[in-house]
């Protein structure tokens, strides 16, 4: 797993919020881009604001507190993730996150994993949070994505920023905080995490992968972030990836069958797939936005036939990700984003 203390370009987020770590207010939002840790950062505030003896800002890593969090059993860690995400979680947060899993509570373990957070876990958070602390000091609670919980959800979990029981914290983490209520919103500060830039990202993947040359700007024109571009190298999946979003960006194939195509994009994990190619819509109409002259055309490569099918693709496949999970078939869906793409590239 990575250390919070290997991201340097969160050090002076953390500064920030180390420093008046006594006065936070109950609600935390812990923004920025996907991949940059920002993750790692809330757990390393989880651990300060639960440790007992805390020195310069830091947890001890060696009171109970702190021995409870990094076994895993902490009572007063309360923490939402998704079911469908859980695997990408460090340690602690798995085993802690599983307790609010409907699973756990006696739901059917035949059905697929949720994607979101369940309006059941806010209130099982709501009821844990209305009892007393189990060591003596605060409770608090990390719910990520907080872009994940649905509308009743962030109803259920507005009450509780709302109506906050004493000595709670409820930290939430989101690449995306456009899509929390604003009401929610306004009830916590909010720590936005930099991207860092590419030559610090580039050094840093070096550090880490002294032996392979990485080409960081495919990655990066999709979205992801350094841990996240960590992820594809350490698993041997750089060239997978390259080939595809260069395909994705290229001019004509000679493969132009959607079909084969969508099957390359499964190959490396449908959402995956369907976020580069929301990127890639989006990268396109931003570039209508600047080069378009008044044909309305863009030169160079692209991915979609005009500016209407990216805006159409852009917004279908948020749609889909936010509800993924529901009746639409995700291979199906695929296919026919892919069946948009290669239609262009025939005509
Ligand atoms: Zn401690």
């Amino acid at each position: 797993m990575i250390e919070f203390q290997e991201l340097s370009w969160l050090r002076p987020v953390w500064n920030k919020v180390s420093s008046r770590w006594k006065s936070l207010p109950h609600g935390i939002l812990i923004s920025g881009n996907s991949g940059i840790g920002k993750g790692q950062l809330a757990l390393e505030l989880v651990r300060l604001l639960l440790c007992t003896e805390p020195n310069k800002h830091q947890a001890c890593g060696q009171c109970a507190s702190c021995q409870l969090l990094e076994n895993s059993v902490h009572p007063d860690l309360h923490v939402l993730v998704p079911e469908a995400k859980i695997d990408s979680q460090p340690e602690p947060i798995r085993r802690h996150a599983s307790r609010y899993f409907m699973s756990e509570k006696g739901a059917s373990s035949t059905r697929k994993p949720s994607r979101v957070i369940s309006v059941d876990s806010v209130r099982w958070l709501s009821d844990a949070l209305a009892t007393k602390s189990g060591q003596a000091g605060p409770k608090v609670s990390l719910i990520m994505p907080a872009d994940r919980l649905n509308s009743n959800s962030m109803n259920a979990l507005l009450k509780l920023l709302e109506e906050p029981t004493a000595d709670t914290y409820l930290i939430l983490v989101s690449a995306r905080p456009y899509r929390l209520a604003a009401t929610i919103r306004s009830r916590c500060i909010q720590l936005e995490c930099p991207t860092p830039d590419p030559q610090v990202v580039r050094s840093w993947l070096g550090d880490r992968h002294p032996k392979i040359s990485i080409d960081v700007s495919p990655f990066a024109r999709c979205g992801f972030g350094p841990l996240q571009i960590n992820g594809i190298v350490a698993a041997g999946h750089q060239n997978l990836f390259q080939g595809l979003i260069e395909k994705l960006r290229g001019p004509l194939l000679a493969r132009d069958n959607p079909l084969l195509l969508a099957q390359e994009c499964s190959a490396i994990d449908i959402p995956t797939a369907l976020r580069i190619l929301q990127h890639l819509a989006l990268a396109q109409i931003r570039r209508y936005a600047t080069e378009a002259g008044s044909l309305g055309a863009v030169g160079g490569q692209t991915t979609f036939s005009s500016r209407e099918s990216c805006i159409q693709a852009f917004l279908e496949i948020g749609r889909f990700l936010i509800h993924t999970g529901g009746a639409v078939d995700e291979q199906l869906f695929l296919e026919d984003i892919c069946t948009r793409i290669c239609m262009k590239r025939k005509s």
